[in-house]
């Protein structure tokens, strides 16, 4: 990196990991922002003076990017080139102990729930009244959502509760007024974020009230798409069904992280599910919100899961058909409950398996594209590239799911804007287009 100016408190925010992550950074920043403070998110010019890494702890890979990343900055501020450096986030959660030991030249590290003491040590104070106010790092056409923090749920593999506490919901009445906020910036589709978002309400209302959320929600202004992302099965709101077979403006998907479906892996992993539970829930949701898009999320190699088992789960994804899945290899992650379990699936084995069921899920993704050839769909534009517009179907969220691309050539189209395909063409993960 060559030697800058450095400009007197610019401070570069760096975020690594999921959509709640990047929420939180947008939080930061908002409060940056109304301190009077030159915030910016990910600079590519290197000039700021001072730099936040909000830190992932989630698996092995992550984390490693994580410590790779604040490794680099220390780099960076011994070379001068950083004044200041801070690390927050759930890396910085679960192992602050080590990292200060290990990574010694950073200035501070910061939990995930300490964003007034980092706002302090930037010389800014924390703002109450600005709650849902944000600087929006994501296009600004859509948002993510946060609707609760933490999670009560004692899945076995999972270190997420470790880092982000107990589940704690925000308020109806404050989410409305952070939606109407977006609202009024120009964001049209709401991308619901939680670690659990089926659980909402539990907490500060005694019972679940995502149903009565979403309603609401439906009726902000200029919010067009609000998409559910993180349900989980067990004990899942049904009442929610209701909500999206008649609300237009909720997206026809759901995004559902199952992670396995063989019934001793499910109990292994402390699911409070079986596969016939799960496999009903799924018909029923079909049944109630026709046509919907289901999204899942899958382990494999997890402690104690046979060639058996995992071939239950390899059957079950070719008869569920889901329109979406992603598949992980297990993390054999410290002080959760899974890690008293001998990790004895060799790696090499756990990649076959998650690449046999990705060569499942993309034929099955191929197919229930090609059926779409034909179809006039409603498509978000989201950016320019390589020569196409490129957007998504209601069926589809941002980043992990199919896109849609339109010839520039053949039309003008604006990022943001909604508009009628006709899908002309399809391939495992993309399908092609013409306005219509
Ligand atoms: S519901 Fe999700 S975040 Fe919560 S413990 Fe289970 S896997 Fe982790």
């Amino acid at each position: 990196m060559k030697a800058r100016t450095l400009k007197k408190n610019k401070i570069n925010v760096i975020t690594l990991g999921c959509s709640k992550n990047i929420y939180d950074s947008e939080v930061l920043m908002g409060q940056l922002q109304a301190n009077n403070l030159d915030a910016t998110h990910e600079s590519k010019k290197d000039d700021a003076n001072i730099v936040v890494i909000n830190t992932c702890g989630f698996i092995d890979n992550a984390k490693q990017e994580s410590i790779d990343t604040i490794l680099r900055f220390a780099q960076a501020k011994h070379n001068g080139l950083v004044e200041k450096l801070f690390v927050t986030g759930c890396l910085s959660e679960r192992y602050k102990p080590d990292l200060e030991k290990e990574i010694p030249n950073v200035d501070q590290y910061f939990g995930t729930r300490d964003l007034p003491r980092l706002l302090k040590v930037l010389g800014a104070d924390y703002k109450h009244e600005l709650v849902g106010e944000r600087l929006l790092t994501t296009p600004s056409h859509y948002a993510y959502f946060k609707i609760s923090e933490g999670c009560d749920r004692p899945c076995s593999f999972c270190a997420i509760p470790l880092m982000r506490g107990k589940h704690i919901s925000t308020p109806i009445e404050e989410l409305v007024e952070s939606a109407k906020k977006l609202a009024a910036k120009g964001v049209k589709e709401l991308m619901v974020i939680a670690q659990d978002s089926t659980y909402y309400g539990l907490d500060i209302y005694g019972k679940r009230r995502l149903a009565d959320l979403l309603t609401e929600l439906c009726k902000v202004e200029g919010i067009e798409w609000i998409r559910l992302h993180y349900a989980f099965p067990t004990g899942f709101p049904e009442d929610v069904l209701e909500v999206m077979a008649n609300e237009p403006k909720i997206c026809n998907y759901l995004d559902m992280p199952l992670q396995h479906i063989a019934d001793p892996v499910l109990k292994s992993m402390r699911r409070g599910t079986s596969k016939e539970k799960t496999t009903k829930l799924l018909n029923q949701i079909k049944e109630r919100v026709p046509g919907i898009a289901l999204r899942t999320t899958l382990i494999v190699g997890y402690p104690g899961e046979t060639e058996a088992d995992f071939s239950v789960l390899l059957d079950w994804v070719k008869e569920m058909r889901f329109e979406r899945l992603g598949v992980f290899t297990y993390s054999h992650e410290e002080n959760t409950h899974a890690y008293a379990l001998e990790d004895d699936v060799p790696e090499e084995e756990k990649q076959r398996r998650a690449e046999l069921v990705m060569e499942v899920q993309q034929d099955i993704s191929l197919e229930k594209n090609q059926e779409l050839i034909g179809k006039k769909l409603k498509v978000l534009i989201d950016r320019k590239e390589d020569g196409n517009y490129v957007g998504r179907t209601e069926f589809d969220s941002v980043e992990v799911d199919n896109e849609v691309l339109i010839p520039v050539s053949e039309n003008y189209l604006r990022i943001g804007d909604f508009t009628t395909v006709e899908i002309t063409d399809a391939e495992h993960f993309d399908l092609f287009g013409k306005v219509v």
